[in-house]
């Protein structure tokens, strides 16, 4: 469908803003005035946002920030990011929290709730779209993860 991405965007914030009120986190969302709309599968990717998203809210801590941007690449893809200043990533388990029912130290994650699946399903989504999914995090620091999705002729099939 053709989207506009600040309204998408704005959107998936509005599902979590019970949570982000609870835990005062702030939240902006950017558009880039080039890329003001994308031509895309609304239910795949409001699924992918909304599993990043309550990833970003559940790993910051209170008083953090999220920040949401969307903007064509060099590539010519779509990037969408969401950057929190949460707990991060540690090194040895980045390459290992794509995978089904990872979670990074049981310990920490075990009162937070969840299985482990949000981010498997998120990449399967963003692959069937021909698109991937980047991480970057640093410990106590934050994370950033972003979506490269390409960008659809208005019409097309896949969307
Ligand atoms: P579910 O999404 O199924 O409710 P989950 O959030 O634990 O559970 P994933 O979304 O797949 O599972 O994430 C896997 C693991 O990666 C998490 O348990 C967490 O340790 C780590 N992780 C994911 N996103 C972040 C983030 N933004 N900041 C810090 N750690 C993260
Ligand atoms: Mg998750």
């Amino acid at each position: 469908q053709k989207t506009d991405l600040a309204e998408m965007l704005e959107e998936v914030v509005d599902r979590f803003s019970f949570q982000l009120r609870q835990k005062a986190i702030t939240v902006t969302v950017k558009v880039d005035h080039k890329q003001k709309t994308a031509w895309l599968d609304r239910d795949g990717i409001d699924q992918v946002l909304d599993n990043l998203v309550s990833n970003a809210i559940k790993y910051t801590l209170d008083g953090g920030a999220i920040d949401i941007t969307a903007k064509s690449n060099e590539a010519g893809q779509l990037a969408i990011s969401i950057k929190d200043t949460g707990i991060g990533i540690p090194k040895k388990d980045l390459n290992r929290i794509f995978e089904r029912f990872y979670r990074v130290d049981k310990a920490r994650s075990r009162n937070m709730g969840g299985t482990g699946l949000g981010l498997s399903i998120a990449r399967e989504i963003v692959r069937a779209h021909g698109g991937s999914i980047q991480l970057e995090s640093e410990s106590n620091v934050g994370t950033v993860v972003t979506v490269l999705l390409p960008i659809l002729p208005e019409g097309s099939e896949t969307a």
